[in-house]
């Protein structure tokens, strides 16, 4: 029953994903000349741009993880309604989960919020019927993650076997991927991720895209990440200028979330990070608890630091009205968009495990 619901979702949320595609999100309308963007028309303006591989990296935010995910996943639960599990599934659902991180349609829609309330001192706006799809898309989507049960999912394609004798402790292994807790082995019986005790060379990895977040973001912060020209005359703004212009207008609840998704949220990840690297290194016994969360809460705020990215991409693919009004997206955002897909990186290598390890208070 709760399977056919998750199915039912994820047919639904492709539908709406057609139609945030193919409609138009928003429209501006400047002295009778007008402009329209789609989902991934911020893509092809940043490309327009010479900034590919920011280009490619929303591309894959906002259209290929999330599409790749949905469309997995209602395969899998479309499967499992027949009698036969055929040994791709397992493949298929670990490809699911590991776009998950990525997938970031309710950052997007936040961003597109915040294009139109940027846009709405410029210019006439005309909302499409493809931002109230990726309003409804979003809803979709959080309902099917919360009726896809995954954990019974993957006992559905592969239930758990019973073991023949109980491990020693210290030979337990939990699959990172479909969390199995099985024997010690080199790869998981049920999904057949490779295993391994603690993430490989998590902490020297972290450290180094730590150290390359930090030196990407100052010029993350000190270049322009948008101009605004109008009539032959170029406005920029940094980060931090285009939280303080929300500021002086009405738009406070705005500027709050910008600043936290914009500034606050990659310090956090930085500095958080550093820190339980640090602490972890100087094997301290202390909050082993609070740290332990400190990594969770910088797991569940990371995508949130795309917001500007978004913005960025589609008021470049929006205002393109010559000599009236054009914005251009300028190097700033190219490094920040680093800084975002490094710590990102950096999150995903840092094993909280090792918190523990080196306080000794694990048997390993
Ligand atoms: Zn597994």
């Amino acid at each position: 029953m709760r399977s056919d619901a998750a199915l039912a979702l994820a047919i639904t949320a492709l539908v709406l994903f057609l139609l945030a595609n193919f409609s138009p999100l928003m429209a501006i309308d400047v002295g009778g000349r007008g402009q329209s963007v789609r989902l991934g028309s911020g893509v092809a303006g940043l490309a327009d741009h010479d900034l590919a591989p920011l280009a490619v990296f929303v591309l894959a935010i906002s259209i290929l993880a999330p599409l790749g995910r949905v469309v997995a996943l209602g395969y899998v639960l479309f499967r499992l309604r027949g009698a036969g599990r055929p040994h791709h599934l397992a493949p298929v659902l670990r490809f699911a989960e590991r776009m998950r991180p990525w997938a970031m349609l309710d950052v997007f829609l936040i961003g597109a919020l915040i294009a139109l309330t940027k846009l709405h001192d410029l210019a006439a706006i005309n909302i499409g019927v493809g931002l109230w799809a990726l309003g409804l898309l979003v809803v979709a989507l959080a309902a099917f993650d919360m009726t896809a049960d995954r954990r019974a999912l993957w006992d559905q394609v592969s239930p758990p076997h019973r073991l023949s004798k109980q491990p020693s402790p210290g030979s337990w292994l939990g699959c990172r991927e479909c969390g199995l807790v099985q024997p010690l082995a080199s790869h998981c019986t049920r999904c057949r991720a490779r295993l391994h005790q603690r993430k490989p060379q998590s902490v020297h990895r972290c450290a180094a895209l730590v150290v390359t977040g930090l030196v990407l973001y100052l010029p993350a912060n000190l270049y322009p990440v948008l101009t605004v020209i109008s009539f032959g005359r170029g406005t920029t703004a940094t980060i931090i200028g285009g939280v303080s212009e929300l500021m002086t207008g009405s738009d406070w609840p705005l500027a709050v979330i910008v600043f936290g998704a914009s500034v606050a949220v990659p310090l956090l990840k930085l500095v958080g990070l550093g820190s339980l690297l640090l602490s972890t290194r100087l094997r301290w016994r202390r909050r082993l608890a609070d740290r332990t969360r400190l990594y969770r809460l910088i797991e569940l705020v990371s995508r949130w630091s795309s917001v500007d990215i978004f913005v960025t991409a589609l008021l470049t693919a929006l205002v393109t009205l010559g000599n009236l009004a054009t914005v251009e997206p300028g190097l700033g955002i190219l490094a920040f968009g680093a800084v975002v897909f490094v710590t990102m990186l950096a999150t995903e290598s840092f094993d909280p495990r090792l918190i523990w390890d080196a306080a000794g208070a694990n048997h390993v």
